[in-house]
């Protein structure tokens, strides 16, 4: 339980709404700002403004999944007031108060350093990051549908990058009878891939590789899918790039080429926020648990 924790919650989507619900579940004194156009807020949470006055009270305070761009702007779908968080607002806040995110941008990196605040990025995490890659690979399937006229079973698949995201985005096309591919380069990928039953290479051979690719799933976050890569990739191909922005995949020439490269960040909140959502809030309750118990709370 997290009775007597007092918990902020500053903007989000609904994905926010699902951890809310779940911290005032569990008897946390929950505050949020960035709420006035909830329709049916739940009970037992109190809607508030931002203001410095409410962070001076926060034991943990909760960013969304992004926390803040570089100038501090918070996003929040259900509000009408602008969001940031500044330099006075990290003043504010209490020296013991942990800040949750799913990731940082410097800026936010930076506040935190410079007033000694813990900061918690959840996606770092495997568990919520293995979780999250659920919704992802359901969201990119959803993209690959709609942009093709072939469907996945039996098409040439290709995913790069074997990680928490990679794994699940195989296995998932696996399931819909796809021929996968996987570039991976490290050699215990390589032969996890294999014993997968599905057909690895190592990146550093790309080039050889996809010539016959229907579908590339990228989700290495660096430039990979090179212009030079591209003037091998045929022309019906379809290329989702997972990784965070900027991706990895060099857009300006796929469209040159005539090649749909498309960009897709943010599944998880975009196909499945509730669940999105619930991963979360099982996530933060965990860690809030886990820090209150250590520190003797
Ligand atoms: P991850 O577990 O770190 O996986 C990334 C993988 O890329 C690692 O296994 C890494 O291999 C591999 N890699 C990096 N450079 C490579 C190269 N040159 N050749 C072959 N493999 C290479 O990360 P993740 O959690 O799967 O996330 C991947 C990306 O997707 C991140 O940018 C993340 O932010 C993004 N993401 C997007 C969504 C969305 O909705 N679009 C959702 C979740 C995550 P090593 O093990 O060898 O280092």
């Amino acid at each position: 339980m997290l009775t007597g924790v007092r918990i902020v919650f500053l903007g989000g989507d609904a994905r926010q709404i699902e951890v809310i619900r779940k911290c005032v579940e569990m008897d946390a004194t929950v505050s949020a700002a960035g709420f006035d156009q909830w329709e049916a807020p739940c009970d037992g949470v109190s809607l508030e403004l931002m203001s410095v006055e409410l962070l001076s009270n926060a034991d943990v305070l909760v960013l969304p999944t992004v926390g803040c761009d570089d100038e501090g702007n918070i996003s929040a779908l259900f509000s009408s007031q602008h969001l940031q968080f500044l330099e006075e607002h990290a003043v504010a806040l209490p020296g013991h108060c942990t800040v949750y995110t799913g990731m940082a941008k410097e800026y936010l990196r930076r506040l935190c350093v410079k007033h000694k605040l813990k900061l918690v990025e959840m996606l770092d995490r495997d568990d919520v990051a293995i979780y999250n890659s659920i919704p992802t690979a359901e969201g990119a399937l959803v993209i690959a549908i709609q942009n093709t006229k072939f469907t996945i079973h039996g098409s040439k698949s290709m995913v790069l990058g074997m990680g928490r995201t990679g794994f699940t985005m195989a296995r998932t096309l696996q399931g819909l009878g796809a021929s996968v591919k996987v570039g991976v380069r490290k050699q215990e990928h390589f032969a996890r891939a294999e014993q997968m039953g599905w057909k690895p290479f190592l990146t550093e051979n790309l080039l050889q590789h996809v010539p016959d690719a229907d579908l590339i799933f990228n989700t290495i976050p660096g430039m990979i899918i090179t212009a030079e890569v591209l003037s091998r990739i045929p022309k019906h191909s379809l290329i989702i790039d997972l990784a965070s922005a900027p991706g990895g995949c060099d857009f300006r020439y796929a469209e040159k080429r005539g090649i749909k490269a498309i960009l897709a960040p943010g599944l998880p909140g975009i196909v499945a926020p509730e669940t999105a959502g619930i991963i979360m809030a099982n996530a933060l309750v965990q860690l809030i648990s886990d820090e209150t118990f250590n520190k003797g709370g």
